[in-house]
């Protein structure tokens, strides 16, 4: 019987301890190489994309020979303003990759030694490095086969602890009303998208902007979808009948269930309804590449990071949107000059 390749050591090509017994010169090659990869690590300008650039190295800082703005490696990244070691960064990318159903703040914290506070913002920089890769993907195509969904998730009401207290928690005023639909769109052999709304039937606008006209939608028996065969070559399954039937299914939807489910139950026990659409985006991501090795994961998640620009929601979330703000005026400079 084959390997599973999960299984086999084509899977592991990166490791913790691996990357845990860099120098800081060896961490900063690295990080320079999956941010620079066309310039094989050389520096490029992010200022003016100029690729020739003079080193410093005894202060780790480049300086552009055209614009002779100087900078450094994680200028202009996810990274920027960084108080850690660049072996710290590539670290969480390592563990953050390696958690197949989500790490917590706590735990990543725990592993590398730093506040919640600032686990807790890093993990969710690397959510929206995850996220940045299906940001206006449309999917499908001619004959191309996506699966639709939903799943509820939050606005637990707890019962009473005596029995003649308890109320009938199916009845909406009995409800928290923080109740939301994770809503999926997932392409056979391709990308997941998600979004997060009140209902299902909010969602099918989403869909109808995420799926190509052209493509076969597979969907649940839910009323919330009906209004998707104007648009759509649907294709229905009732699962009060079966999970599989007439060439129609939405298993692979439910797959990311589980996974968002699992991350849900098993790592996180709360999801603030706030940021769901931050974890729904980030289950996703896990989902499309889990038959990945380990390393091309994290080097995913690593050039990601390096591509995006600071961000506007993480960078300085801890003083209350000091940084964010400079960021704003600092993009209006640039746009404005
Ligand atoms: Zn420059």
């Amino acid at each position: 019987m084959s390997q599973h390749f999960l299984m086999s050591a084509a899977a592991r090509t990166v490791s913790l301890k691996q990357v845990a017994r860099m120098t800081d010169g060896e961490a900063c090659a690295l990080f320079r190489k999956i941010r620079w990869p066309k310039t094989n690590g050389a520096a490029v300008c992010p200022h003016c994309d100029c690729p020739k650039c003079y080193e410093y190295t005894t202060r780790n800082v480049f300086k552009c020979k055209a614009c002779r703005k100087q900078f450094s490696e994680t200028s202009g990244t996810l990274f920027a303003w960084r108080k850690l070691p660049i072996r710290d960064y590539l670290i969480a990318i390592v563990i953050f990759v390696n958690a197949v159903k989500g790490i917590s703040a706590l735990q990543l914290g725990r592993d590398l030694d730093v506040q919640y506070k600032t686990a807790y913002v890093l993990a969710m920089k690397l959510r929206e490095a995850m996220a940045a890769e299906v940001r206006g993907v449309v999917l499908g195509g001619e004959g191309v086969e996506v699966e639709v969904d939903g799943c509820y998730v939050g606005g637990h009401v707890r019962p009473e602890n005596k029995k003649e207290d308890r109320k009938d928690r199916r009845r909406a005023e009995n409800q928290s009303g923080k109740r939301q639909v994770v809503v999926v769109a997932r392409e056979r052999g391709g990308k997941t998208v998600t979004m997060v709304f009140g209902t299902e039937e909010e969602g099918a606008s989403f869909i109808k902007a995420r799926i190509d006209r052209n493509s076969i939608v597979h969907a649940d028996e839910a009323a919330g979808w009906n209004a998707l065969h104007a648009r759509f070559a649907m294709k229905r399954i009732n699962h009060q009948d079966a999970y599989s039937a007439d060439g129609a299914c939405t298993n692979q939807a439910e797959s990311y269930f589980a996974r968002l489910r699992r991350a849900q139950w098993g790592q996180r026990h709360r999801i603030s309804g706030k940021y769901l659409t931050r974890y729904a985006a980030e289950m996703a991501w896990r989902e499309d590449h889990r038959r990945e090795s380990n390393g091309e994961q994290f080097r995913t998640v690593g050039f990601r990071a390096a591509a995006l620009p600071p961000s506007v929601d993480w960078c300085g979330y801890w003083q209350r949107g000091a940084c964010s703000l400079i960021l704003c005026v600092q993009r209006f400079d640039s746009f404005s000059t």
